[in-house]
């Protein structure tokens, strides 16, 4: 690992990246209480239709619908992110992020034994600039690659986010296979030559040695919200406001839901959001990663079963109230990692999770940063190296209300062959880099 932030990745340079905004979606903000314009979009006139024709929804079918709706969902035909978009990720900020991410799975292939191959899955790639930023670092340590079969597998539901993906990743020059009808939507070859396939569900993804990789994905999968009441937990819905003609509003649900069977028996909040789609996805990870080997490693903002309620919208880099101009926004919910570590329990093991800022500084991001200071004599990328840092690490900002989160199989962690000799005897969260401090030898 130190061998490889040292040597290896001493031979890449800064890449540009535009200006950071001050504003990223981690950001805690308590929905809905904004006075704001609320124009009639084609996905509000479509839900207050729906609404009319079958009552109210669930706050989860709101933000599916909302979100990656095929005909007018926010996702599926726009380019939101960066600057001139609605918010911005850390790939977006700064090229350390993802390389120390491509070391990650080095790491992890390394310490499970080097297989001959592997897929390299990431779920909501953005812009493709964090795959992006791994694959430099594989091709910059192909000395240690070389043998292995490497292959890119995306899974989007956004028509317009993969067109993007195929720019950054794939040469202009050699033609994409495309086919709409075809779980494999689309196939290519990346700059580097790995072949790249798109897929708009996992389970399209052809099951096999897979290292997997979600950044700031879980936050946009769908909750329920539900409300603690003298007669027990209720729903929240979205209804239309009797009172405003063309406005929703929340309303809670007379009587229990099916939902409430993801609430724990045990719960002490008043308010809680469950993201059924998130255990389901879990699941499958978990299940894949216990069956093939592998790893996945999970980024986002979020909490250990402690949060209430953090429903929250931006638009241009600004806070917005979830229910106006829906299909304008970008709707998210902090990640119950508490939820995903009981999702995997029994079939693999997990570590985290731990704060962003923490992951870095043990995947050796100081170091990183001299390096590309040392190599670049130009301000304004020196600045915007600093700048990018302070964001990604600062605890004020993104340090520390992101969190890693691992999921390996169980013999990663039990000493198997590869990973242990007699004389170590750490802890197991020592053994896989990021979660426990690098060790320089
Ligand atoms: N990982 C990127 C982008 C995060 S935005 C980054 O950090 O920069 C969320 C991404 O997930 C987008 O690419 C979006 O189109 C995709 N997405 C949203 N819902 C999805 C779903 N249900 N299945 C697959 N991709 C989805």
């Amino acid at each position: 690992m130190s061998v490889l932030v040292r040597s290896g990745l001493g031979l890449l340079c800064a890449v540009a990246r535009g200006a950071i905004p001050s504003i990223w979606r981690g950001k805690y903000f308590s929905s809905g209480n904004e006075p704001a314009e609320n124009p009639v979009t084609p996905m509000l006139r479509h839900l207050i239709y729906k609404i009319k024709s079958t009552g109210p929804i669930t706050v989860a079918e709101y933000m599916k619908e909302v979100l990656t709706n095929p005909a007018k969902g926010y996702y599926v035909y726009r380019d939101m992110l960066g600057e001139k978009g609605d918010f911005i990720t850390s790939p977006e900020i700064s090229q350390i992020f993802g390389e120390l991410l491509g070391i990650w799975f080095i790491s992890e292939w390394m310490a499970t034994g080097k297989s001959t191959a592997f897929q390299l899955v990431e779920l909501g790639p953005g812009r493709g600039t964090l795959v992006g930023d791994i694959l430099r670092v594989f091709t910059q340590l192909g000395s240690v690659l070389k043998n292995c079969d490497i292959s890119v597998h995306l899974v989007e539901v956004s028509q317009k986010l993969s067109e993007i993906q195929a720019l950054t990743l794939t040469e202009e020059k050699v033609p994409l296979e495309r086919n709409a009808g075809s779980p494999v939507y689309m196939k290519g070859v990346t700059k580097s030559g790995i072949p790249v396939s798109w897929y708009r569900d996992l389970q399209d993804v052809p099951k096999g040695y897979s290292f997997y990789l979600a950044h700031e994905f879980f936050d946009v999968l769908p909750v329920h919200k539900f409300q603690k009441t003298p007669q027990g937990w209720r729903e929240v819905f979205v209804d239309i406001d009797p009172q405003v003609s063309d406005k929703l509003r929340f309303v809670l649900a007379p009587s229990a839901t099916p939902a409430e069977a993801f609430i724990q028996h045990d719960e002490t909040r008043d308010h809680v959001e469950v993201c059924p789609d998130a255990g389901v996805i879990i699941e499958e990870l978990s299940e894949r990663i216990a069956l093939t080997g592998g790893a996945a490693l999970v980024a986002d903002y979020g909490h250990d079963g402690t949060r209430t309620d953090t429903f929250r919208g931006f638009c241009g880099h600004k806070l917005h109230d979830v229910l106006i101009a829906p299909g304008t926004a970008d709707l998210t919910a902090d990640v119950d990692f508490s939820y995903l570590r009981r999702m995997a329990q029994g079939k693999v093991a997990s570590v985290g999770p731990i704060k962003q800022h923490t992951f870095l500084k043990n995947m050796g991001i100081d170091v990183r940063l001299k390096v590309l200071l040392d190599k670049s004599n130009e301000p304004s990328v020196r600045q915007q190296l600093l700048q990018g840092y302070d964001m990604l690490m600062n605890p004020k900002k993104m340090g520390e209300r992101f969190n890693f989160f691992a999921l390996l199989p169980h013999q990663r962690l039990q000493g198997g062959r590869h990973q242990r000799n007699a004389r170590q005897s750490k802890p197991f969260a020592s053994l896989v880099a990021g979660f426990s401090e690098l060790a320089w030898q």
